[in-house]
């Protein structure tokens, strides 16, 4: 029988390190996991080139390739992995109600039906949007000091952003770059106090105030910025080798806006210590309710939490039905 008239047990909807997880978790518990890929398969582990910091590959891996040995995991225990973006929800409210999610692969759009749907569909880091930063991403551009800072070890690096993310990743990159170059659009930074303190008592860090980046520079690789003042116009080109862009991100939540429980900025709400959203049956997890942490370890951490949580609804949806 095909989806549409039958519930699967257990839908996952995104691919990264929490949706991955929570199929190996959710397959062995024989929740027979429908997993729908998105835009994306793999999520944003496939747009950065080498993952140091995930534990196991004491060599470090490539992120396109530790994807693929999550889905080779959780395809051994029986997860169908689709092609597929949800498009729109229809989530029932009653403890046991069935789930309706709306998924194309491009060329048609059909109803899957669930009893339980774990929502792991991450988060996109922002960019500017200018051609030669999207042109660059993976050859000196990231957007991740955790993920790709190491590689900028004694060299010199330019953060844009002025909040907290920036703040953070700046005095991360400080430690192993000879100097770092914070970007601030405004004549001060959104940054919390503490953090504000932390990058002005950083020896290897300067903040520039009102300014942008206006190019980067390189062909095949990152070479230089030219940034702009955007107060006097003035434009000056530094000799960099990374960019990072913390700009903010945005979590990938908007077919959950009006059903699910979210914060001003749109990620899902959780409770505390468990994945459960405000709707029976429906669990996130990773960075789509993630924005402090947002590393692929504890999205994966997450992933398993939703599968158990997962199950054990399903447990107590089947108990009630014997009672
Ligand atoms: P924020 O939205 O807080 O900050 C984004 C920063 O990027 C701002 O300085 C903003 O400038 C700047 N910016 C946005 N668009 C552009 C642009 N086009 N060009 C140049 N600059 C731009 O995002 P964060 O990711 O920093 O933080 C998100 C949330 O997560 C916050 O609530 C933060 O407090 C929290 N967080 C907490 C941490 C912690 O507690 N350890 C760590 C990291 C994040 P402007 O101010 O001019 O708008």
């Amino acid at each position: 029988m095909s989806d549409t008239n039958t519930a699967l047990d257990c839908l996952i909807i995104g691919s990264g390190p929490a949706g991955y997880t929570a199929a190996i978790y959710a397959a062995r518990a024989d929740m027979n996991p429908v997993m729908y890929t998105g835009m994306e398969p793999g999520g944003q582990l496939t747009t950065t080139t080498e993952v140091d910091n995930f534990p196991g590959y004491p060599n470090g891996t490539d992120g396109t390739a530790m994807m693929e040995d999550l889905k080779n995991q959780a395809t051994r225990f029986g997860t169908d992995v689709r092609f597929g973006i949800a498009t729109k929800v229809d989530l029932s409210k009653e403890i046991g109600g069935i789930h309706k999610v709306y998924v194309s692969d491009g060329a048609e759009e059909q109803e899957v039906l669930a009893k339980t749907v774990i929502i792991s569909t991450g988060a996109s880091a922002k960019y500017l949007g200018l051609e030669s930063e999207q042109r660059l991403i993976g050859g000196g551009v990231s957007a991740c000091a955790t993920c790709d800072g190491f590689f900028y070890k004694g060299q010199d690096v330019i953060v844009v952003g002025g909040g907290d993310t920036a703040a953070e990743e700046a005095t991360y990159l400080a430690k192993l770059c000879r100097k770092v170059t914070m970007l601030v659009r405004k004549d001060e930074m959104r940054a919390s106090k503490a953090m504000q303190h932390r990058v002005n008592g950083t020896k290897n860090l300067e903040v520039l105030y009102n300014t942008e980046l206006d190019e980067v520079l390189g062909g095949m690789v990152v070479e230089g910025v030219r940034i702009v003042n955007n107060q006097t116009q003035e434009k000056r080109e530094l000799e960099v080798t990374g960019v990072f862009i913390a700009i903010g991100h945005k979590p990938n939540t908007d077919m959950f806006k009006g059903v699910l429980d979210m914060d001003e900025t749109g990620y899902l709400i959780t409770g505390a210590k468990s994945t459960k959203t405000n709707i029976p049956g429906v669990f996130a997890a990773g960075d789509v309710q993630d924005k402090e942490y947002r590393q692929a370890i504890t999205a994966a951490g997450t992933g398993c939490m939703a599968a158990l949580d997962a199950e054990r609804y399903l447990a107590s949806v089947e108990d009630m039905i014997e009672a």
